[in-house]
């Protein structure tokens, strides 16, 4: 049985996962839209929900692990996880118990402060410490690109091993992975966002329909 095999298997498990009704929330059942990032759309996932439930977070760190390797992230150099917020805690929380990583891994988060993130604890970086970034939901990469440069800005001056991505809602064609072609990552599902830019050209606003305002650090 090859890795791949175990992979996808975990795959279609984190896809029926974030599928399901009670996480892809959608205007066609909910009678809202919603506004994620600077978007508004149709269809959003509850990602905070699913990870709230350990079993699920099992399949996604499954899924993170496997990806990781396939794009040769060196797990084992890593010193510092970085997670970008409390459900990218929770997720690096129990990612760090996997035998990848070294036993005496770190666990830091960040939080949003003034449209940029600040870390809650500088002191846990040490000087040329492999960092990787743990970031749930990325709609525009603009979140994993500031926490990327909040690493590298660090005085202790630490390196990005690598970040994560649990699931990647950039819309189609998005050009995000030409901003980091230095950086090596992982991503564990990909959902393209139905987006519009302004309430102007949103039909469902032109409808009438509810806004729901669900921005986070996409
Ligand atoms: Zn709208």
């Amino acid at each position: 049985m090859t890795g791949g095999f175990r992979l996808s298997r975990h795959q279609e498990e984190c896809e029926r996962i974030i599928d399901a009704p009670n996480i892809c929330l959608e205007t066609s059942r909910t009678g809202e839209h919603y506004r994620l990032a600077r978007f508004h759309t149709n269809q959003y996932y509850n990602i905070s929900s699913a990870i709230g439930i350990g079993r699920n977070r099992a399949q996604f760190n499954e899924l993170l692990i496997g990806k990781s390797k396939d794009q040769d992230i060196n797990l084992h150099e890593v010193r510092v996880m970085a997670a970008t917020g409390f459900d990218a805690g929770l997720l690096a929380g129990t990612l760090q118990h996997y035998q990848d990583f070294r036993e005496d891994v770190r666990i830091t988060y960040m939080h949003e402060r003034d449209g940029g993130f600040t870390l809650r604890d500088e002191s846990v970086f040490g000087r040329d410490e492999g960092v990787l970034i743990v970031h749930t939901v990325a709609v525009s990469f603009n979140g994993v690109e500031r926490a990327i440069r909040l690493v590298q800005d660090l005085p202790s001056q630490p390196y990005v091993a690598g970040f994560l991505v649990l699931l990647d809602r950039s819309p189609v064609g998005s050009q995000w992975r030409k901003r980091f072609i230095a950086f090596k990552h992982a991503i564990g599902m990909h959902r393209p966002i139905e987006a519009y830019h302004s309430e102007e050209e949103c039909p469902s606003c032109e409808k009438g329909i509810r806004l729901l305002d669900v921005r986070e650090a996409a």
